[in-house]
């Protein structure tokens, strides 16, 4: 067995056999018989004539001339002829046939003395890389039963293709946490690891691997026995998520949990699963891997499918983010040096009107079937907004001229560039909602490409500045009264759920997979947030419980009212969880555990939890404390079961008594 540690990407154990990917490594690939090689070279020459074409259409006069070069390269006898040859008379892969055939023309052109011609030699091995690999692709279909899947680089479409159902991990050589490959795996549950060196050398096509983001790598070549242990706590892991879906159901919190998708399916369940709504359908995925757009009636399936699946609940379908890493290869897009800067998001939709107007008219059509919003990814300016808008609102005189029913959504803004920040007063004035896109507006305001390798250390999604950003835009949306969530990863780390709720997010869309983790830390953190509220006296004394002060005139007790003790104030609490009103030491508990009384310094506070509870003997209390115990201020002292005092006929009121010196 051998072991090897990697990064992670998206937590969690995974087993099963290799799945290599065509971007990955070249040992992956399964030579065919000549015939059929020849058949793939031929696929990958007219693959790779189709993309230098696409990008002829862009390019201008001097790129025009160099692409007809390269295609004049690729389709002559010295190059793809000689491939050929090397496949049919000496029995070599398409790929390897490639490789070969790139070399000897390049040997060729350096004799030349030439320094022009040597040059060529550059853009012969990108061709050749690229037809390679074209190739390789074409050699292989998508796994078919549970695998992990692994590759040099894979891209979010080849996720979607592989059918996550079946993918138990995935494992790359390069890679970062915040790359849509990462999002995706973790909007499905997926775990990912990635920065394995030399991934080639270390993992086989079909080699049974374990991916353990706790262990903190791989294991490859794993003996019988580990491998049933895998195999055991992949099924047991499975279980518990599944146990975790249902609890969550039962759980509330102030702040909302949505839920990340990118496929309509996945909205089935999410409702039980515990999620308030969907925060973000990613709609793009939609668009990806095919060969051309899916119809108005295709969308209108999948967004209505989400939409009556989450009964009333809302549902927030963004339209298509299609650009940067995410391109559908059916449209003509620009080769861009640097397409996360470049055509993307609302500026595809913008560009290709049509396109954008089919969604939309989708969009307006599935509103009918439930609580459906739209949200409008990569805004800048308020024009783009407008313009938008606009969109939405000449799709919907198409559908009234078709005589079609619909419903108009409410539309929101995805705040994930600093831009928006800065304008987000103007656009809350025209948005119904915010949603906080933490991994773009991470990537455009610290300037770190969210796809590259080894900058990690860059990425600090918890860095002041997108704090700050974040604090800008709750404070301009809540002005206009409209809502902000989050929906970016940020939302489902632990770490940084109470700093959000903090800073006065409505909502985090995490991924479903998280939707109990962060149900759980929204939880918590609100609770610590109510104890910080707690109203506190001129002494610092806080209140052990939230709720309604009742002065100590209007205690129904004698005992208390008429301050034999002391000066004391009644609570009508929300809930049973009493904390510790002041730092100090415990200076006695209850024998039937319903009172318990702290001393600092002069001031010594009594809490008595009910009237007349004495008499339960103990019965519905649990003290954490014991006499003498130092404790801080907030910190839950005891539970108290309200339902059971009142069911037992008491007054479950609590007082709290600043005791009388002496
Ligand atoms: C984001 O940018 O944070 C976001 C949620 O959108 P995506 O990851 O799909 O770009
Ligand atoms: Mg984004």
């Amino acid at each position: 067995m051998d072991r090897f540690a990697c990064k992670t990407a998206q937590k969690g154990f995974g087993a099963g056999k290799a799945y290599i990917l065509h971007g990955g490594p070249a040992a992956a690939y399964r030579p065919g018989s000549p015939e059929e090689e020849a058949a793939r070279l031929d696929r990958a020459a007219a693959e790779m004539n189709r993309k230098l074409a696409a990008r002829k259409a862009q390019a201008d006069a001097t790129e025009t001339a160099l692409l007809d070069a390269e295609t004049a390269i690729l389709n002559g006898d010295e190059f793809l002829g000689e491939a050929r040859r090397g496949i049919l008379e000496k029995g070599l892969s398409a790929p390897d046939a490639i490789g070969r055939t790139a070399d000897s023309l390049c040997a060729m052109l350096r004799e030349s003395g030439n320094s022009y011609i040597q040059e060529r030699c550059e853009d012969i091995r990108g061709l050749a890389s690229g037809l390679a690999a074209l190739a390789r692709g074409s050699g292989q279909g998508m796994p078919t039963e549970p695998c992990i899947l692994v590759g040099t680089e894979l891209s979010p479409g080849e996720i979607t293709m592989a059918g996550p159902d079946i993918l138990r991990g995935i494992l790359t050589e390069t890679g970062s946490p915040t790359s849509h490959v990462s999002v995706l795996a973790g909007s499905l549950g997926i775990p990912y690891l990635y920065g394995l060196e030399n991934l080639a050398d270390k993992v086989r096509d079909g080699d049974y691997l374990i991916l353990d983001s706790e262990a903190g790598g791989i294991c490859v070549h794993p003996d019988g026995e580990q491998i049933r242990e895998a195999e055991a706590r992949q099924a047991a892991a499975e279980k518990a998520r599944a146990e975790q879906r249902k609890q969550a159901a039962g759980k509330t919190t102030r702040t909302k949990i949505g839920a990340n998708i990118s496929r309509a399916e996945e909205a089935d369940g999410l409702a039980e699963a515990g999620a308030d709504g969907i925060g973000l359908f990613r709609s793009e995925f939609l668009f990806l891997n095919r060969s051309e757009a899916p119809s108005e009636e295709e969308q209108y399936e999948a967004y209505r499918h989400a939409a009556e699946a989450m009964g009333g609940q809302e549902t927030v379908i963004r339209t298509m983010d299609i650009g940067s890493d995410k391109r559908a290869e059916w449209l003509e897009m620009p080769e861009e040096i640097n397409p996360a800067l470049g055509l993307r998001g609302l500026r595809v939709s913008l560009k290709y009107r049509e396109l954008f107007r089919t969604q939309l008219r989708a969009l307006l059509r599935a509103a009918k079937a439930g609580n459906l919003r739209i949200m409008i990814p990569m805004v800048a300016s308020e024009w783009e907004l407008d313009e938008a808008l606009k969109e939405l609102r000449a799709a919907a005189e198409e559908l009234d001229a078709r005589k079609e029913s619909y419903a108009i959504p409410d539309v929101g803004v995805m705040i994930e560039t600093p831009a928006a920040v800065m304008i987000a007063p103007e656009l809350a004035a025209k948005a119904r909602f915010f949603s906080i896109g933490t991994n773009d507006l991470g990537q455009y305001t610290l300037a770190v490409d969210r796809e590259a390798r080894d900058m990690d250390a860059y990425f600090n999604p918890m860095h002041e500045a997108l704090l700050r950003m974040i604090g800008m835009t709750v404070k301009a949306a809540h002005e206009k009264q409209i809502p902000v969530a989050v929906c970016g990863e940020l939302a489902g780390r632990p770490e940084a759920i109470g700093t959000l709720i903090r800073l006065g997010v409505d909502e985090l869309s995490v991924s479903p997979a998280k939707l109990v983790a962060t149900r759980n830390a929204a939880a918590e953190a609100e609770a610590a947030i109510e104890k910080e509220r707690r109203p506190k006296t001129a002494e610092g004394i806080r209140s052990p419980a939230e709720g309604e002060l009742i002065p100590m005139a209007e205690i129904p007790d004698p005992a208390f009212s008429g301050g034999i003790m002391g000066e004391c104030v009644g609570i009508l609490a929300e809930d049973g969880n009493i904390c510790a009103p002041l730092s100090g030491t415990v200076t006695t508990v209850a024998a039937a555990k319903h009172a318990f009384s702290i001393r600092n310094g002069e001031t010594e506070v009594l809490v008595h939890v009910g009237l007349d509870t004495v008499q339960l003997k103990g019965e519905g209390f649990t003290v954490h404390v014991r006499e003498g115990d130092r404790v801080e201020q907030g910190q839950p002292v005891l539970d108290a079961d309200l339902d059971l005092i009142r069911a037992r006929g008491y007054n479950p009121m609590v007082i709290v008594v600043r005791l009388n010196a002496g």
